[in-house]
């Protein structure tokens, strides 16, 4: 992906699925047009999921993922299931691949059941359309393909564009707060964690929803708030800062000026910021050997691993003066037995897509653990929550 391209967060996701050698990864070249996946005779080539962002007409912005076959076998085979069960816990469509000649069987079923029971609108595409002559249209939702003759393959792609464009819009970051002319000043501390020669993502994403908005960006670490201030003709509508620094930001803004962190304007983005408020006062219950799972929703990004290993166990410590133990989570995997812990506190999720927000919340409270996330557990420990959350008074409400 380019640095000029939508980011796969915000990309709308659509999975193929099947069993191996339904001819997935065929199918999936053909809709891309790319020779995205390695395809074979040989059962099973598809080993790790494979995803590769696409423009698809009239939706926008995709990624398409090939997964491995659903049927694989052995203790690698069960690992590579696993995996795929994880996508499905992203996916906004799902394709199931079915081999017209083989028919359905028990794999298609199950992956029907979890579908269903997830909520993924899914189509079915019987491949090998070619090898029966006498192929007629099924329901809505199905359709014959044929990945060697390109059968249908435009018509999957607008049956997948329909079910997509159903999909609802996701909650702004900033655009619905501000009105064009505004100003808004944005705090991007710059120190040894930070990126080399770029900013990062929500900190972009925040810039271009006031940039679409017609307001005004002002930007600054946080050594130069005060003067930035000043040097404002007029007050600014809002200032948005990293939450590691909330704690000298606060005292730096004057009461009358609204004060949020992208961290809580991502939460709000991702779907599940209401249950961060909600959870966060789960801190104050922490007790002497209470484990605590700190999830991030990645693995290459030094200045979150740096808040997660370090910097927020640091300040659980001194905030509940308690021993408390702590344990990590990256990338897709989401601890699957949550019951051990008091409180999650999850990162911004900004490689995340909202659905797979939605669902990890729902694992939380499904378990009855309260989840948070670091801006909201920083502003809380900081007393300043209430205060960074007045842009917001419905969810503001949560904390009464
Ligand atoms: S760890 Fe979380 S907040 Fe940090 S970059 Fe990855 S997804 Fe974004």
């Amino acid at each position: 992906m380019s640095l000029n391209d939508t980011p796969s967060a915000e990309r709308i996701h659509i999975g193929f699925f099947g069993r191996r050698n339904a001819g997935k990864s065929s199918l999936v070249n053909k809709v891309t047009g790319q020779e995205l996946a390695v395809v074979s005779d040989t059962l099973g080539t598809t080993t790790d999921p494979v995803s590769k962002a696409m423009e698809l007409l009239p939706v926008g912005p995709v990624v398409i993922i090939d997964t491995p076959g659903f049927d694989d076998v052995g203790e690698l085979g069960s690992k590579r299931i696993s995996r795929t069960r994880l996508i499905l816990n992203k996916v906004d469509v799902a394709v199931l691949v079915v081999d017209l000649i083989e028919g359905m069987g028990k794999t298609e079923a199950q992956l029907i059941a979890l579908f269903e029971e997830k909520r993924i609108p899914y189509i079915i595409a019987y491949n090998k359309a070619d090898l029966k002559e006498t192929v007629t249209a099924g329901k809505d939702n199905e359709i014959y393909v044929s990945s060697v003759t390109g059968k249908n393959i435009n018509e999957l792609k607008e049956k997948i564009a329909g079910v997509a464009s159903c999909k609802a819009p996701s909650i702004p970051l900033i655009s619905d707060l501000i009105e064009p002319g505004d100003t808004v000043i944005m705090v991007i501390p710059i120190d040894s964690s930070a990126p080399k020669g770029r900013i990062i993502l929500p900190q972009q994403q925040v810039l271009r929803e006031i940039l679409d908005s017609n307001a005004m960006a002002y930007i600054c670490q946080d050594t130069e708030l005060d003067r930035s201030i000043l040097n404002l003709n007029s007050k600014p509508k809002m200032v948005v800062t990293d939450s590691q620094v909330f704690g000298k930001v606060k005292g730096i803004v004057p009461g009358d000026i609204k004060l949020t962190s992208f961290s809580i304007l991502m939460a709000r983005h991702k779907g599940f910021l209401r249950s961060c408020v909600k959870g966060v006062k789960a801190i104050d219950s922490l007790d002497n050997g209470d484990t605590v799972l700190i999830s991030e929703g990645c693995t290459h990004h030094r200045q979150c691993e740096d808040i997660g290993t370090y910097k927020l166990p640091k300040w659980l410590g001194e905030y509940t003066g308690k021993k408390i133990n702590i344990e990590t989570t990256s990338g897709l995997s989401f601890a699957e037995d949550l019951s051990k812990y008091k409180l999650i506190i999850h990162c911004g999720a900004c490689m995340l897509n909202d659905r797979e927000m939605v669902f990890r919340t729902k694992c939380a409270e499904d378990a009855g653990i309260p989840m948070t996330n670091y801006g909201i557990a920083i502003a809380y420990m900081n007393g300043i929550l209430k205060r960074s959350l007045e842009v917001l008074p419905d969810i503001l409400k949560e904390l009464e």
